[in-house]
């Protein structure tokens, strides 16, 4: 669908194969409220891996993936107010909501029913929205936040997403509070990111995974407290009842018994991982000591900001594998086997396509 704006240049997925080549299209006439921000960078998310294949049923192809970008302001709307061109901006997992129901209301949008999602959702006019591996996008100014002088623009890509989903799983469920004992569920793009922010919030931080050969990277490198492979039963029994919440990321079917075990009573688990398959939970793992699992998605604009400024403060990023827009497909093949450490960004400005 042609919509009379910007024209920009892009990479789609035309059919679930999900391979990425050149797509031309045009931008939505810039609205009073809108700015225009020319793309930087954009990290590429397991989401954007799920809707470019069409594993999740929804795809309108051609699919533009792409939704933590960070770039510069090139143009705003005679209405905006919050930002002017130059400003280093970025754009996270949606772009608008209908600021009027419950969850809006209660600043809440990341659920409102009507959200409209950066890449591959339905816009306001009706059109399927287009992500951040292209030149330029054009965002409601309520949906941009501000990117913190002092934070390299690659590396923060990836908060946009993973950032504010740990972030967001942290402060929503007062798992933020120094002293607390936080448990780290898989150490992929969201889990290094989860050990980051608890360190930052003062938290002690066990990472927990299926692979002993993670401890050095997680004691080490990231700086975590204590580390506990999955699959080895007396160590999981020596921690028992220790934590206060735990952070699930994993995105495969895993038991998650054995990690509510590891929550004091009433300790909080947040599932942030999406597995194709259902959780186990037998009501036992949760009435015996109260114990409370909820999930999160991503996190509010307001949660999102204060997560960057955050980030600026503590001199969080990312780590990051930055390649140009000609390997994304490559990348996208890398990702599906978690071979990266442990998120790609694309340079989009810096490629030739
Ligand atoms: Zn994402
Ligand atoms: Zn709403």
């Amino acid at each position: 669908m042609e919509q009379g704006g910007k024209t920009v240049l892009g990479l789609a997925a035309r059919d679930a194969s999900g391979v990425l080549s050149p797509f031309t299209f045009s931008r939505r006439v810039q609205r009073d409220d809108d700015v225009t921000i020319k793309v930087l960078f954009c990290g590429l998310c397991h989401t954007d891996l799920h809707v470019i294949k069409n594993e999740w049923g929804n795809a309108m192809y051609p699919v533009v993936p792409g939704h933590e970008v960070v770039g510069v302001v090139t143009d705003v709307g005679r209405g905006v107010t919050k930002f002017k061109a130059g400003d280093t901006v970025g754009v996270g997992y949606f772009v608008d909501a209908c600021g009027a129901c419950g969850s809006c209301r209660a600043g809440h949008e990341n659920y409102c029913p009507e959200l409209v999602l950066a890449s591959n959702g339905v816009d306001r006019d009706g059109a399927a929205t287009r992500g951040g591996f292209s030149d330029a996008v054009v965002v409601s100014q309520d949906f941009v936040v501000r990117v913190p002088d002092g934070l390299p623009p690659d590396a923060t890509a990836p908060l946009l997403c993973a950032g504010v989903t740990v972030y967001s799983s942290m402060v929503q469920f007062a798992l933020n509070e120094p002293g607390k004992r936080l448990g780290v569920v898989g150490l992929g793009g969201l889990g290094h990111l989860a050990v980051k922010f608890g360190k930052a919030f003062g938290l002690t931080v066990t990472v927990i995974s299926s692979s002993p050969g993670k401890r050095e990277e997680a004691l080490g490198r990231l700086g975590a407290d204590a580390f506990l492979v999955s699959q080895d039963a007396a160590q999981m029994k020596a921690a028992a009842g220790t934590l206060d919440g735990i952070i699930d990321t994993v995105s495969a079917g895993h038991p998650i018994v054995p990690l509510l075990a590891l929550l004091k009573p009433m300790g909080q688990m947040v599932v942030v991982g999406a597995p194709s398959t259902p959780l186990e939970l037998p009501a036992y793992a949760i009435i015996t000591g109260g114990r409370r699992v909820a999930g999160n998605g991503v996190g509010s604009i307001a949660d999102c900001q204060k997560m960057l400024d955050f980030a600026g403060e503590h001199g969080i990023t990312a780590d990051v594998e930055v390649v140009g827009m000609d390997y994304v497909n490559t990348a996208i093949e890398r990702l599906e086997r978690n071979d990266v450490r442990y998120r790609f960004v694309v340079d989009v400005a810096g490629s030739k396509l």
